[in-house]
C-alpha cells in the first residue's frame, strides 16, 4: 500500500521529577531503534551531563536567535530556563521513516499537537504532589528553591492531562514501563501494517 509511510512521533511528557527520563532510557534500552531527539536548552549542565548527548547546552542569546529565525518546532520558558526541539532533526527523522521520542515538558508537547496532529502523546503522572516532591527533593540536582519553583508549575501541567492521547501513572516503575512499551509498540505495529 503506502511505501512512503512516515515514521512517528511519540511526545513522553508530565511534571519535572515524574519519571520521564528513567522510562525513556528503559525504553530506548529495549528498543535501541527508536530514536530519542535531543533538546536544546538554556540551563547549565548537570554534573555527568554531555552536550550533544544530554542536551545541546547553549547561551540565551543564541537560543533567542535560533527562536526568531524559526529553529524550534517548539519551545518553552521552564524554571527561568529556555528549552526547544530542533524543527530539523524532528522533520528529517519522521521523513526518513525513524520512529522518535520526544521527551518535553507539557507546554511544549501541546504544541507540538497543534502543528503536528498525528503526533501520539503520552502523559506521565505522579502517584501524588506528595511523592513527587519527594522525588525532587531525593535526586538533589537542584536547589529547594528551584524545587519550589518547579513545584508551582505542578499542578497546572497536571490539570492539561486531558489534551494528551494516553496518560500513565508512575508509581510501580516496572508496571508504569510495560504500559508505555504497549502504547508505543501497538502504534509502531499499526504503521509498519499500512506499509506493507
Ligand atoms: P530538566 O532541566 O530537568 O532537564 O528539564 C526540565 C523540563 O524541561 C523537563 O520537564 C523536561 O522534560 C523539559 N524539556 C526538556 N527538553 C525540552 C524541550 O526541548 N522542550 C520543552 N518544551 N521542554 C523540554
Amino acid at each position: 500500500m503506502n511505501q512512503v509511510q512516515k515514521g512517528s512521533l511519540f511526545v513522553i511528557s508530565g511534571p519535572s521529577g515524574v519519571g520521564k527520563g528513567t522510562l525513556v532510557n528503559l525504553l530506548r534500552a529495549k528498543c535501541p531503534e527508536i530514536a530519542l531527539s535531543t533538546s536544546v536548552t538554556t540551563r547549565k549542565p548537570r554534573p555527568g551531563e554531555i552536550n550533544g548527548t544530554h542536551y545541546f547546552f547553549i547561551e540565551k542569546e543564541v537560543f533567542l536567535y535560533r527562536l526568531k529565525h524559526g529553529d524550534f518546532l517548539e519551545w518553552n520558558e521552564f524554571a527561568k530556563n529556555y528549552y526547544g526541539t530542533d524543527r530539523n532533526i524532528v522533520e528529517t527523522a519522521v521523513q526518513q521513516g525513524h520512529n522518535l521520542l520526544l521527551e518535553i515538558d507539557v507546554k511544549g508537547a501541546l504544541q507540538v499537537k497543534e502543528k503536528k496532529p498525528e503526533a501520539i502523546l503520552i502523559f506521565i503522572e505522579p502517584p501524588s504532589l506528595e511523592e513527587l516532591k519527594a522525588r525532587l527533593f531525593k535526586r538533589k540536582t537542584e536547589s529547594e528553591r528551584e524545587i519550589q519553583e518547579r513545584l508551582s508549575i505542578v499542578k497546572s501541567e497536571i490539570g492539561k492531562k486531558h489534551l494528551f492521547d494516553y496518560s500513565i501513572v508512575n508509581d510501580d516503575l516496572e508496571l508504569a514501563f510495560s504500559e508505555l512499551e504497549n502504547i508505543i509498540m501497538n502504534q509502531i505495529n499499526r504503521t509498519e501494517i499500512y506499509k506493507k
